[in-house]
């Protein structure tokens, strides 16, 4: 048996502020920190001096070999008696692989936690100024990937069921395919007058916020030159950006278009 335990924790969006109290602990205390591409890594500062950190960043291509390293390090470490965090962007049970990570280490039989996180869809939201649900606007709210195509063979999204059946819709990972989300929706039924937000690196001073509709965000989006990390905002909540932004004018983040 084994001393050892895995912390598998979400680092928040972007700012480092976002990351929760029981997350910064974790990162106090580990032997060993396995942390991913988008974390915000001042947050490293927070380590021991003596903590080992592993760089894990997943080039695209190379996920399922990472991703197979990235297990058997997990397990590796805590068979060793190490605290181990493995430090994960925004939330990580949302796209991020922790389901996978825990089932590894159920099976070796070693002790894990799941800390949550603030995940980018509803954060990159906020400091847009746009909440994800509003009692006038939206009174639901669907978290879904965006990466997949048909073309691809990759889609799996219920488009019918998001078009008609969800308020909110946050679509992570789906920036360089926002055209292909856009005609999906109004295929199937929603307005072409819907509007939609793509907030790039939120919640960082690096944060850029596209606004348009369902017609017209590609072409703002392309034009702005947005991309990757992104999130796309759709539905009528995106209306009170207007009124609430906050964020881009305190930390001269740049607002790039609007309707
Ligand atoms: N576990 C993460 C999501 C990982 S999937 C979470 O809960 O937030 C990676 C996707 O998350 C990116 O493609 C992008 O869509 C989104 N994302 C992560 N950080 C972001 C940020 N700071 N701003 C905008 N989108 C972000």
């Amino acid at each position: 048996m084994t001393n050892g335990k895995v912390y598998i924790v979400g680092a928040g969006p972007g700012d480092e502020k976002l990351i929760t109290v029981y997350g910064l602990e974790c990162i106090q205390q580990a032997d060993v920190i396995i942390y991913d591409r988008l974390i915000n890594k001042n947050l490293l500062k927070y380590a021991k001096n003596d903590a080992e950190l592993i760089y894990c960043g997943k080039e695209p291509g190379k996920h399922a070999l990472i991703q197979e390293w990235i297990h058997e390090l997990l397990v590796e470490k805590a068979q060793q008696g190490k605290i181990v965090t493995r430090l994960k962007g925004g939330d990580p049970c949302v796209f991020g692989r922790a389901g996978e990570e825990a089932e590894v280490l159920a099976h070796h039989g070693i002790p894990f936690v799941i800390v949550p996180g603030v995940t980018a869809g509803i954060a990159a939201a906020a400091y847009a100024g746009i909440p994800v649900t509003h009692r006038e606007y939206a009174a639901s709210f669907t978290i879904v990937t965006g990466h997949g195509r048909q073309e691809k063979g990759d889609d799996r999204l219920h488009w019918e069921g998001l078009a008609k059946g969800s308020d909110t819709i946050a679509f992570y990972m789906g920036v360089g395919n926002l055209p292909y989300i856009c005609q999906k929706l109004i295929e199937h039924g929603k307005p072409s007058n819907t509007p939609v937000a793509v907030i790039e690196w939120g919640t960082t001073e690096r944060q850029r916020t596209a606004v348009g509709t369902l017609q017209t965000i590609a072409d703002v989006v392309k034009k702005a030159g947005l991309s990757h990390p992104a999130i796309i905002l759709v539905g009528e909540v995106v209306r009170l950006r207007e009124t609430i932004q906050w964020f881009a004018e305190m930390n001269r983040g740049e607002t790039v278009a609007t309707t």
